[in-house]
Order: structure tokens, then sequence, then C-alpha cells
């Protein structure tokens, strides 16, 4: 076992492995506050740079697990294998933005089993959960924590209850659950039931049902899902021939997924795997952008948003960000934007229109944010064209499908003949030649 502690971030407290929640000394339970995701598993570096190379890494087959003495489950036979991981980095080619030589990539992680990334951090939670010997596992969720959760339950066999709002930062405002993801996580067999209630309630819930079950409830194992999450990071630099891009786009909702790909990126370098950092950006929906407005403030503890506008991107829409993701970006150089749902439908229907990837909107929201990055002069050309900037997608697109019905007209009947068929193409000036 290579991990040691785990570490406040903020405050430098060091707590055991096996402690439950956030930093006692800088959150309260069930209070909403940016520094509820302070906490991240350290290791022994130098027994990890005596034990592991990168020609070690080179020959082991792609996923998870490839990477498993940088993650905390120490049995094997506790390391839920669904085959998480090993997702694609793809160049796009056809984007404009990408056609004038400037090299975009984007991490493609709706090809991961349950459909999002949301499979690398709870594939690792609770798996680490498994090992310490919890008989069931619950999570608040807006869906994709949900799906990631009941699908390593059902494979580990054990019960799973899945707490599903319409996004999980909006416990207390109205939004419809997500009906893809209310469906896929009842097929994988878990217990799924909408609370009713604000977000200190349902945090003060999850520590009950700890308590009265002695399940693990994921929210309070933060500290191993960034730790899951950092395995992106690894693959995005294995797949650059050992390099950290320039820039690293990331849809951030309370911002474990940027703080864990940060982390992911740090241990690389201190193992000498990797030279160089990449610089870190934050993509959060107009109206749900409590890290955009700390960045433009200058401060690093971000305030709590009274209300979350609706927005298409339910994933990414939390009252506030933590401060870990505040850190990831000062530390990196990088920075924090907004856009609007307009600016991720163009982004999701170029992606999968230009580009064949379909993304769910919370996910484009990543190209929508390199974007709105490049109007704003955030990065320089040769960001662009050498080192390369990678955006991730996060989650597949059939994952909110039904949420774009309003958006695409019906579809046309046409009269099953060649006559009906070829007017209709001419109407619509479809290319026809052979
Ligand atoms: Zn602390």
């Amino acid at each position: 076992m290579y991990a040691t502690t785990l570490r406040c971030v903020f405050c430098g407290t060091d707590y055991p492995l096996m402690h439950r929640g956030s930093c006692t000394l800088c959150a309260r339970p069930g209070e909403e506050t940016a520094l509820h995701e302070t906490l991240a598993v350290q290791y022994n570096l130098a027994a990890l740079k005596r034990q592991l190379d990168r020609e070690e890494l080179a020959r082991r087959s792609a996923g998870l697990w490839r990477y498993h003495e940088l993650l905390p489950v120490v049995d094997p036979t506790f390391r839920i294998d669904l085959g998480a991981g090993g997702t694609r980095l793809v160049r796009l080619t056809r984007i404009s933005e990408a056609v004038a030589g400037s090299r975009l990539l984007m991490k493609v992680e709706g090809s991961n089993p349950s459909g999002s990334f949301k499979d690398r951090p709870i594939g690792v939670a609770a798996s680490v959960a498994l090992e310490q010997g919890a008989p069931g596992l619950a999570c608040l969720t807006s869906g994709n924590i949900g799906s990631a959760m009941a699908a390593v339950a059902a494979k580990a066999g054990v019960s799973s209850l899945v707490l599903l709002l319409g996004a999980a930062g909006l416990a207390d405002q109205e939004a419809s659950v997500n009906v893809e993801k209310y469906v896929q996580i009842s097929a994988y067999g878990a217990e799924v039931v909408t609370p009713i209630g604000n977000l200190g309630q349902l945090y003060a819930l999850a520590d009950r049902i700890e308590a009265e079950l002695g399940w693990s409830f994921l929210h309070n194992m933060q500290a191993y899902q960034t730790d899951g999450d950092k395995t992106t990071a690894f693959e995005i630099c294995e797949q650059l021939g050992w390099q950290a891009p320039a820039a690293v786009f990331v849809p951030t909702g309370t911002g474990t997924n940027l703080f864990g790909l940060w982390q992911g990126f740090v241990l690389f370098k201190e193992l000498g795997f990797i030279d160089t950092l990449p610089r870190m950006f934050a993509v959060q929906p107009t109206g749900a952008a409590s890290l955009v407005a700390a960045w433009e403030a200058h401060q690093a503890i971000p305030s709590v948003l009274e209300r979350i506008e609706p927005n298409l991107a339910p994933p990414i829409s939390h009252r506030v960000s933590g401060y870990h993701a505040y850190k990831a970006m000062q530390e990196s150089g990088g920075g924090a934007v907004a856009v609007t749902d307009a600016d991720m439908f163009a982004a999701m229907k170029d992606l999968a229109s230009y580009e064949g990837i379909y993304a769910e909107m919370a996910s484009a929201a990543a190209l929508a944010g390199i974007r709105s990055a490049l109007a704003l002069d955030l990065l320089e050309t040769e960001e662009m064209r050498q080192g390369g900037i990678v955006g991730i997608l996060t989650s597949h697109g059939l994952k909110n499908s039904l949420a774009l019905t309003q958006v695409f007209p019906p579809q046309t009947k046409v009269e099953g003949t060649w006559e009906a068929l070829r007017s209709y193409l001419k109407l619509k000036k479809v290319e026809l030649q052979k």
C-alpha cells in the first residue's frame, strides 16, 4: 500500500485513511461551503519511485486499475473492474477552431461503462468502501454518480440506494429528474428515491444512512473519488507520449474532477514521468458559476450562490464549487470561464456533426469553454499548436437526449418511393451526386 494519509489541502491537517467525511477543522457536516472537499490521498513517493517506471506502466492493459499502485485499494479482489478508463483521446480535425493547425483534443469519457467519467472516481471510492467492509452503497446525485455506483454495486453483489435529484446542487429548487438516468440506475438494480429537502438536510440524512445501516455514503468518500479522477490525467500524459498538454478544460460542478486531474498531473511530474504541467481551466454554466465569480474576485474560497438559474447542464450546476478547484486553477496558471446554454448546444452539435462524438450537454461545455477562452484571449497560439489543448468530454450524449427533443424538430415522414425521397432531399439541398 503506497497511500499513507488523507491531507486537507486547505489547512494541512492529516487524517488516517479510514477517516470519513470532510476535514473536521474546515467544514461542518451539513453546511454548504467551498471547504467540504479539501481532503486528498497522500502517497509514499520514494517507495513509488522505486517500484514504478514508465516502461512498467506501458506494458499493462488499459483501464483504471493499470495504475493500482497510485490508487488506494490494497486487495485486488476489491478492485471492481467494469472496464472503466482507457478512453480515447481524439484529435479534432473538422471543427473550425481545429482546422487552422491547432491541436485540439477531446478525452471521450462517455465511452466508460456507465456512460460517464464517474466510473473512475466512483469505481475507486466504491472499491475502497467495499474493502473497508461496507455492506451497501448510497449516494446523492443528479444521475451519473448514481449510474456508476449502481453498476459497481451490481457487480459486487451489494445493495445500493440512490437519492436522485434534478441537479445534485439544486436540492430545494424545482428541477425535474433526468429520465434516462433514472431508468439506467433502476436497471442496475439500485433503489431510487427522490428526497424532498434542502442540501444540508440531505447531507444529514446521508450521515444517518451510514449510522443506521453501516452503508457507505459516497459523498463521505470524496478524497477517494478525487483519487480515481487522477487516472484521466495519467492516461492523457501517456497518450501524448509521456507529456502533459498545454491546457485542460474541465466542465466543473463542485470541482472534484478538475482537482483530481490536477493531482494526477502533479503526481506524474513528481514521479518523473512528465516534465511540464498543464494550465487547468474550469468551465461552468452561466448562472451556476461560483468558481468564475470567485476567480474574477480573486477569492480563493468561493461563495455559495443564493440561487442557480435553470440550464441544460444539471451535472455541473451546483451552488458552490470547492476551494480545491480554485487551488488547481491558481497553481497551474489556468482560469475559469462561463458558458451559456446556446454555447453548450452549439458545441454539442458541432462535436456530433463534425467529429462524430455525441456528448451530454454538460460535457460539451468543455469545447464551449475552449471557445470562450479563445474569444477572451486566454490561450496563446503556441499553446494551441504545440502542447495542445485538451477538453474533457465527461459523458455520453444518450444521457440526456430527451431534454433536447424540444430543440430538434420532429422527424419528417416521407412516402416510401424514390421520387418522393428525391424531391425531399432536393428540397433539403442534400448532395445527390454518386
Ligand atoms: Zn482543513
